[in-house]
Order: structure tokens, then sequence, then C-alpha cells
């Protein structure tokens, strides 16, 4: 576990510095390789797999690795979690090239109006979600300001997924992948925690306080709901917008009433979750913001009503007075 030339100090680096070090192919390069590898490596076998030719030059690009990025344990080189993370990030992306994917139908009910309309596609590393029947969830103001976004496109919603993401996957599969990954990282991201450094985090609740969402979405918003929430790490650049429904997936009331019903809103049935529990959001009070979401499966409701910061300060639970039989 002893390293020979690794001081705590060279441990830290600034930002700046961290760019400069990665900013050769050949570093990176053996971050690659030592990332391949099972056990440390020497420094014969590293040069040999890394497959340079110039000895005393490699030896200098490994030392401005060795660190921060790589240990030189007395097994040999192996990657420190810096450099782990360094090539979790590139693999997460590396691709020949960019996938995509149009509109595809799949074989799921839009979680607004029911109908099996649901199409998707994958661009600009985004999986794209949409009805083919109804107004969606958001509309496409706006859109004009984000150049990875089609414009004016009405959609339930974009999903960010890495193109490692896609490969592998039928259309549903890769849609299911997103939604799992993306409650996974609500789940942090609501617990003040980055789902990609663990830096703490910013959460701000955007409300349209004039909602009326006649045909589906709301004429001044363009949104379903009233409420939307962004969440931005105040270390790195992770952000991401949405729903505030989907950050009520940390509250113990509306998990129980999920798995209750025999539904998993972490599992693979993520998508399938979110058609079964329909939800309707009523905005009780701006000053201070008070909103209540009630969700349903079947004939039974969960009532949650939230303050400004998403705080569950109210629960109620009910049956729809609907016929005696259905
Ligand atoms: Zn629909
Ligand atoms: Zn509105
Ligand atoms: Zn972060």
């Amino acid at each position: 576990m002893t390293t020979d030339e690794a001081p705590d100090e060279q441990s830290t680096l600034t930002p700046e510095a961290a760019f400069s070090v990665l900013g050769d192919e050949t570093r990176l390069t053996i971050l690659q390789v030592l990332g391949e590898a099972d056990d440390p490596l020497a420094f014969s076998e590293l040069f040999d797999r890394v497959a340079y030719d110039d000895a005393p030059n490699f030896n200098y690009h490994l030392k401005k690795l060795v660190g921060h990025f790589v240990d030189k344990t007395e097994n040999g080189y192996r990657l420190r979690q810096a450099g782990n993370r360094v090539v979790e990030a590139v693999l997460s992306g590396a691709v020949t090239e960019a996938p995509s994917l149009d509109r595809t139908a799949i074989d799921s009910a839009c979680q607004h109006c029911g109908a099996p309309s649901v199409e998707v596609e994958y661009r600009e590393e985004q999986v794209g979600i949409y009805c083919t029947e109804c107004a969606g969830q958001y509309g496409g103001t706006g859109d004009a300001d984000e150049p990875d976004r089609p414009e004016n496109t009405e959609r339930i919603g974009y999903v960010h997924l890495p193109p490692a993401g896609v490969h592998g996957r039928t259309p549903a599969e890769m849609t299911e992948a997103a939604v799992i990954w993306t409650v996974a990282q609500t789940q942090a991201l609501h617990r003040g925690v980055c789902p990609r450094c663990s830096a703490p985090v910013e959460e701000s609740v955007d409300i349209c306080e004039t909602h009326e969402p006649a045909d589906g979405r709301c004429d001044e918003c363009d949104r379903r709901f009233a409420a939307v929430v962004h969440s931005a790490c105040t270390n790195c650049p992770f952000e991401l917008g949405g729903s505030a429904i989907g950050y009520l997936h940390t509250e113990p009331a509306l998990l129980s009433f999920l798995f209750g019903h025999g539904l998993d809103p972490f599992g693979g049935a993520s998508l399938s979750t979110l058609e079964a529990a329909s939800v309707e959001e009523e905005l009780l009070g701006t000053d201070p913001l008070e909103l209540e979401f009630t969700f349903s499966i079947g004939d039974d409701t969960l009532a949650l009503t939230v303050d400004e910061e998403l705080t569950v300060v109210g629960t109620g639970t009910g049956t729809t007075a609907a016929d005696e039989h259905r």
C-alpha cells in the first residue's frame, strides 16, 4: 500500500493542473491500460501494453500521472480512485460513432393519457420520450436556447443517458435504463449529494403561479405541472431539472404506497410504475409555497402536501368514490 514517490501534497491537484496532466494521449492510454489490468503492472509490462517506443519519454508521461491518478506500489503501477474516475468517464462515452435512434414506438402506455402511444428516440446523449396522442408533459418553449434539442417538440421528457447505455439494448430497454438511472440520480440529488462527484447540491423550485393546464399543458409555462425542480452541483458541471414528482421518490409514504401495490419505483419496472401510478398536482398556495400531489393506483389514492423545499408536510390516503363495482 505504500508508495515511494507519491507524497500527499501531490495528491491534490487544482482543476487546471488536472486538465493539463490529462491533456496528452499517451497519459490517457496509460490510464486506459491500467483500467483494463486486473493487477498492478510492472513498468516493463505497462510500457509493452501501451505500445510506446521511447522509454525515457514514456517514463516522463507516467511520472506526471503518479501521485494523483496512479499509484506506484511495490507490485507495480495501478490506478488511484481519481484515475478510475477518468477511465469511467471516458468509457461511459467511448464509442466509435455516436449512437442515435430515430423515433421508434415502444410497447408502453403514456403516463398521462394512458394510450399505448409512446415513442422514443436517442440523440445528443438524451432519450426523448414522446406521446403521439396527448400534449405530453413539456412543450417546446425555450428549446431554441438549447442547442442539443430539436425545436418546439412536445414531449413527455428528455432523459440523459451516456452512449454506453444505448449499446446492446433494445429501444425499450434503453428507455428503461435511462429511467432507472435518473431515479437513482434523483435520489442522491434530493438528499443534497451530487451523483457525479458527491459535492453538495443546490436545489430550486420554479413555480408557474397562474398555472392552468387546460389541454394538458398550461399556456403560460407550456408545462403540464406547475412545479419544476432544478438541481445544480456546487462543484462540478452536473445539473438536472425536471418534475417535482420525481423528487418525491425519496418519500417513505410514497414508496410504501408504490411497493404496497407491487410497484418498484427503483427497479426495472420504473417506466411501467410511472404508467400505473397516475398523479395530479394542485397548487394550494404560493406564499409560502404549498403543493399537493395525489397519486392514484386503481381506486387507492395517496396525497402528499409539500412545502417550498419539497418536504412533505402532510399526507392523506383514501379511495376514490367510484362505482361499487368496476
Ligand atoms: Zn399521452
Ligand atoms: Zn403554467
Ligand atoms: Zn458534482
